[in-house]
């Protein structure tokens, strides 16, 4: 049996939550076992990465190789395109109010994971076995991976970022509560007449949000959330006819669409496991969190994880994969992790909802949001990074008072 290195740590899953979390353990010292198959190059997603998580990329030494790829997103809009009874007005948010010049940049998930990619064959602490690990074996003083054909791996700590089943979550005995939406993200790229000036849309539709981010150029990305077989449908119907209904549902915000070739459709689902790391193992990125695509969350979320798990193993490096660790480790992810969680699937509910009060909250928030530049500045900072909105709204109160 090849036990890895008593210092090493095995990090299950190259898609982009694995590949960050191998850079950012390396960086902090540790050896790395990176065990899973390439990421896809197939992936037609883009991702809006926060400023937050491009300062984190940023101290990995990536952020320039991404920003390359991407388009800056200074300013977001809302605009309440359901035919309901309560309706709000459309809602913008600019980072200038907050003093930032961007929210974030946007970036294609391909050329996201090439460059990661890149980076970790280029860090000699990290050794990457292309395989997947096909069984566990969790026990209270180690963690064992068994790759498909490799030799198995031993290590105190394992990081799980092997998506949404994660084998490494179930080897550990973390039970996950999951929800199927009967929703799906139909997901590709289009050309635009007119300049988007760096502004993202989201429409919000009775069947889910429809979200237009800005790509270099008179180019943007689109999640259009629909039901699952009308979103089959789209992904099927000739280009001219698909890009007259997307500049119908923008109403014709950025002039003439032209859709470009390759649709994808992702179904929307929804969890939540039972613990955030057990028995030796970490929950990071999808492992540890499901949710509808709205505000950009995700991947944001994910980041923020591998950065706890990265400072809290290293506050235990003697054995990151200890009881103690592990517990640092789920008590500083929970708040935030059920709080985005809690957030998008109560604002997704609220969208396909017929029921009233949650039409009248959902329209009352985003009018109250227009009206009260302090709220929103406050709402701003929290999206970029949690409990800064809060702390921000605070240390203003503590000036005023001070006045
Ligand atoms: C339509 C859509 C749009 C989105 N837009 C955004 C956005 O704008 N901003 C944002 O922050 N987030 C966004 N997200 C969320 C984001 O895409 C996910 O959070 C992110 O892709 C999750 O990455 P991950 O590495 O955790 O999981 P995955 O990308 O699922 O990677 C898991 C990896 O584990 C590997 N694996 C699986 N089983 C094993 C095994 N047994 N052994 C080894 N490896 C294994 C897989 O091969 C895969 O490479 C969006 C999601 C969707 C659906």
């Amino acid at each position: 049996m090849d036990h890895a290195d008593a210092n090493d740590i095995i990090v299950a899953g190259a898609g982009p939550a694995g590949l960050i979390a191998a850079l950012a353990l390396a960086d902090a010292g540790f050896g790395v076992e990176l065990i899973g198959p390439a990421p896809s190059t197939e992936d037609r997603r883009t991702t809006a990465l926060m400023m937050p998580s491009l300062a984190f990329l940023d101290d990995l030494g990536l952020k320039d190789a991404v920003l390359a790829h991407g388009a800056p997103l200074r300013a977001m809009r809302i605009v309440d395109a359901t035919r309901r009874l309560l309706r709000s007005r459309p809602v913008s948010f600019h980072a200038s109010e907050i003093g930032e010049d961007a929210f974030g940049w946007n970036i294609p998930n391909g050329a996201l994971v090439r460059e990661l990619e890149a980076a970790v064959v280029a860090r000699t602490a990290i050794n990457w076995t292309r395989e997947a690990v096909s069984r566990w074996q969790a026990a209270d003083d180690a963690v064992e991976a068994f790759p498909a054909e490799a030799a198995p791996i031993t290590a105190r700590l394992a990081v799980a970022a092997d998506g949404r089943n994660s084998k490494a979550r179930e080897a550990a005995g973390i039970r996950v509560a999951t929800h199927s939406y009967r929703q799906a993200a139909l997901v590709f790229n289009f050309a635009h007449g007119r300049p988007h000036g760096d502004i993202s849309t989201e429409f919000h539709t009775e069947t889910g949000p429809f979200t237009q981010v800005p790509l270099p150029g008179q180019r943007s990305s689109l999640v259009w959330v629909l039901r699952p077989e009308r979103a089959e449908q789209l992904a099927e119907t000739g280009d001219e006819e698909l890009s007259a209904l997307v500049e119908e549902q923008m109403q014709s915000m950025l002039g003439k669409v032209s859709v470009e070739p390759g649709r994808q459709v992702y179904p929307l689902s929804a969890a939540l496991p039972s613990s955030f790391a057990r028995k030796r193992v970490a929950l990071v990125g999808e492992a540890a969190h499901v949710f509808p695509p709205i505000g950009a969350q995700g991947l944001n979320l994910g980041i923020r994880d591998i950065r706890d798990l990265a400072a809290t193993a290293q506050r235990h490096a003697e054995d990151p994969g200890s009881g103690a660790a592990l517990r640092a480790y789920s008590l500083r992810r929970g708040p935030d992790i059920l709080a985005r969680t809690g957030a998008v699937n109560a604002l997704n509910r609220s969208l396909l909802s017929n029921f009233l009060p949650a039409q009248l909250a959902r329209s009352a928030g985003l009018g109250i949001l227009s009206a009260s530049a302090p709220l929103r500045a406050m709402f701003m900072r929290e999206g970029l990074e949690p409990g800064s909105g809060l702390r921000s709204a605070f240390s203003g109160r503590r000036e005023e008072v001070g006045r």
